[in-house]
């Protein structure tokens, strides 16, 4: 990465990395629900006025959040009401979303409205050819920011699996074949500004929570489906990682026969049944040819019953997998998302029937929607994680 970041935006990086407690709530306040009232801001974060305008007048002062706004425009109830908004381009974050096969990467504004995006094809797994794909990604990224290029304020990588946030090292992803690699560090030798490395369905729930469907909601878990069954909560208002980093794993889940044996290593994993590659391996054997998820999809779609018993399975087990996690935490929604729900017509009525055979009285008052993210959705919530590392 050759451009560098200017003085103003390392100043504005330092202000927030040096917040208390009070300023990130009153800047995550603002930074999600603009433009807002000051009043607003003191409901929501539970703080006085007196305490609001504190937080506010530096970030005001750098230039991160506005306080020149025309009241008539801004369309909120009530008088006076001095609302404030972000500036979205007061600093620039990259995200990228590190798949087995590819890299998706976006540079976006403050909001994670994407500027520009980019994707780069994986020729190895090899972790220092990965963090040099990541570097060359970052370069492609930042090149096209023009103007804004010096404004790049950090780098969010989402990695699938046991992701230590605070140290950047990957414990163990299963579909990277990683096993303790130091990839933060890595990326840091690489980058000209620092970076956040975190799960990647970790990552998409921030994303949820502060720009997407979760934004309102106290409660809710998103669950991915596809190559990987995954998890991510938000409860009460934060993002639920655990002490180690690695809640909300239902795809080991022990859901399932344990005769069946999960790409971990483990036996009766929710993932031995329903994850992509248990699917093909159903339908491939029953139909004795190597048989890809596009061809099973296909396959089942015409009727086959061996590929319709595959889905119908997998349906069965991750909703029993989603009633396990929405009888034990009780969100208010549950968001079904990852690739595989390009085919979800075929898990559905297996997945809702086990649901609500074994959803738990008052939990099932849950709702559950199925959201179609794209690979940019994730790659958004890698930027996401980046912008909420900014605010300590
Ligand atoms: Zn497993």
């Amino acid at each position: 990465m050759h451009e560098s970041t200017d003085d103003e935006t390392r100043r504005r990086v330092a202000l927030l990395g040096s917040s208390s407690d009070a300023a990130t709530r009153v800047f995550t306040a603002v930074l999600t629900r603009s433009p807002i009232s000051r009043i607003e801001v003191a409901r929501l974060t539970g703080l006085s006025q007196a305490a609001v305008t504190k937080a506010v007048t530096p970030l005001v002062a750098a230039g991160i959040v506005s306080d020149a706004l025309d009241p008539q425009l801004t369309g909120l109830p009530g008088r006076p009401v001095s609302p404030v908004a972000i500036v979205p381009d007061a600093v620039v974050t990259l995200g990228v979303k590190v798949n087995v096969d590819e890299l998706i990467g976006v540079a976006t504004d403050l909001t994670t409205r994407v500027i520009a995006s980019e994707r780069l094809p994986l020729a190895s797994h090899d972790p220092a050819a990965v963090a040099d794909a990541v570097a060359d990604l970052c370069d492609h990224l930042q090149k096209r920011l023009g103007a804004l290029a010096s404004r790049l304020a950090r780098v969010g990588v989402a990695v699938s699996g046991d992701v230590d946030r605070t140290t950047g090292v990957v414990r163990d992803s299963t579909l990277m074949g990683w096993r303790a690699v130091p990839f933060g560090a890595m990326l840091r030798e690489r980058l000209s500004v620092d970076v956040v490395v975190q799960n990647d369905v970790s990552a998409l729930t921030v994303g949820e929570h502060w720009f997407g469907v979760g934004l309102g909601t106290r409660s809710f878990a998103i669950v991915t489906i596809g190559r990987g069954i995954g998890s991510g909560l938000h409860l009460n208002g934060d993002v639920v990682e655990g002490a180690y980093g690695v809640a909300g794993e239902i795809g080991h889940l022990p859901l399932t026969s344990p005769d069946r044996i999960c790409a971990c290593g483990r036996r009766g994993c929710v993932e031995a049944v329903a994850a992509t590659s248990a699917i093909e391996a159903a339908v491939s054997s029953a139909h004795g040819r190597a048989v890809t998820i596009p061809d099973a999809v296909a396959l089942a779609r015409a009727g086959d019953q061996a590929a319709e018993r595959a889905f119908a399975e997998a349906g069965s087990v991750i909703g029993a997998a989603i009633a396990s996690l929405v009888n034990l935490v009780g969100p208010e929604l549950v968001i079904i998302g990852g690739e595989g729900v390009a085919h979800f017509d075929l898990f559905e009525a297996s997945l809702r029937q086990t649901y609500d055979e074994h959803v738990f009285s008052s939990a099932g008052l849950c709702r559950i929607v199925v959201r179609p993210h794209t690979f940019e959705d994730w790659a958004r919530g890698a930027a996401a994680t980046a912008i909420r590392s900014l605010a300590g």
